[in-house]
């Protein structure tokens, strides 16, 4: 077992963002929040007692990085502050366990039913909160850190950048201006967010203010090696297997490569759905295929659809068409079909795009 990352970490130092070590004070340059929205988010959290903190269902590490991170300083302030997220089996995915600041969350029954004040991170709309959506819908004021183009613009206040690669990024930028500082467990939290959406800095997102932020965050003393292999490089032996399954029936057809695991696959292996997220990243290597899916079928029977381009096709347009949301790049949605049906649709609204 790898022992949690905080354990083996040095004594972090601290930075302060608006000092010598800060080389940038926006997280992303220009910034596409407008300051109003700032200082009414600003406003509202000062007046608030207790806040209410969500991020999407089947959380990434940008939506609970993100959420983790704000909570963090929220709590420094003296705020009661209460986090969750709307899964119906509310369970933090084992890859994201070693992220501090766990015991901020609640399950959905134990969350506020109406909210004085609530943030939501990483979520593009209402849906996407899942379970709650209704505490959403009740919360007297709702603050959205988001950066997704497609962002449904729901909420009272929106601290929204489409152009930024990460949630981290709109969050780390809330943190300086609420007068937080970075700490080694909130710079883990947005660090987890920052490689989760930019592939290990890998994608096109990952601009100097990227890897600005991200020297900002590794100078707190976090161990890089301990979160990648966290996050990327362990998983339980049923993930080979089931890799294997989803590996040997991969389909390649006309610039399209995908396939899908069963929850029949998992169960043979007591798998949890969580580990299927980076079967993707095998299955777009594929040098012949612009787009590659993979349907994975969820415990509820649902098919979650990941999808992912190498430039040429906007696939958050497509998924978007179908339902669901995303990025030009990395979109996803939910089918209720059969795999053949689904891939009917899918291929259909692909054609058009
Ligand atoms: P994933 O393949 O699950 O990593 O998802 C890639 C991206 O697609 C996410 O960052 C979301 O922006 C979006 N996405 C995934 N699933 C959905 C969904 N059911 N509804 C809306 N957007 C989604
Ligand atoms: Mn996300
Ligand atoms: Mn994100």
């Amino acid at each position: 077992m790898t022992p949690d990352v905080r354990d083996r970490a040095e004594r972090p130092h601290r930075v302060d963002p608006r000092g010598a070590d800060a080389v940038s004070s926006c997280a992303t340059e220009p910034c596409a929040v407008p300051e109003a929205a700032w200082r009414r988010a600003l406003k509202l959290i000062g007046q608030a007692d207790e806040i209410a903190l969500s991020c999407h269902v089947s959380p990434d590490g940008d939506a609970l990085g993100s959420m983790l991170a704000v909570g963090f300083v929220l709590r420094s302030m003296g705020k009661r502050v209460v986090a969750s997220f709307g899964d119906r089996q509310f369970a933090v995915p084992r890859l994201l366990r070693f992220l501090p600041g766990q015991d901020m969350l609640v399950p959905p029954k134990d969350y506020p039913a109406a909210p004085e004040l609530m943030i939501t991170f990483d979520s593009s709309t209402f849906e996407r909160l899942g379970l709650l959506r209704d505490h959403t819908a009740a919360a007297r004021e709702v603050i959205v850190v988001d950066h997704h183009l497609s962002n449904a613009g729901f909420g009272t206040v929106g601290l929204i950048d489409g152009t930024a690669a990460a949630t981290a990024m709109l969050a780390e930028q809330l943190i300086y201006r609420l007068g937080g500082r970075l700490d080694r467990d909130i710079a883990t939290c947005l660090y987890a967010g920052l490689v989760t959406d930019t592939g290990s800095f890998r994608h096109s997102s990952t601009t100097p203010a990227v890897h600005q932020m991200a020297a900002r965050l590794v100078a707190t003393g976090l161990r890089t090696d301990e979160i990648a292999r966290e996050l990327w490089d362990r998983s339980p032996f049923g993930y080979l297997k089931v890799l294997a399954a989803a590996l040997d029936r991969v389909t390649l057809e006309d610039g399209l490569v995908w396939t899908y695991v069963t929850r029949v696959d998992r169960a043979a292996y007591g798998l949890p759905y969580a580990e299927l997220e980076g079967i993707i990243d095998i299955v777009r290597r594929t040098d012949e295929a612009q787009v590659a899916v993979v349907l994975k079928e969820d415990d509820q029977g649902a098919w979650q659809v990941s999808i992912r381009s190498k430039g040429a096709v906007d696939v958050g347009a497509v998924s978007a068409a179908l339902g669901g949301g995303g990025h030009h790049n990395a979109a996803g949605y939910t089918a209720h079909d059969t795999v053949e049906e689904t891939m009917v649709k899918f291929r259909r609204e692909l054609g058009k795009a």
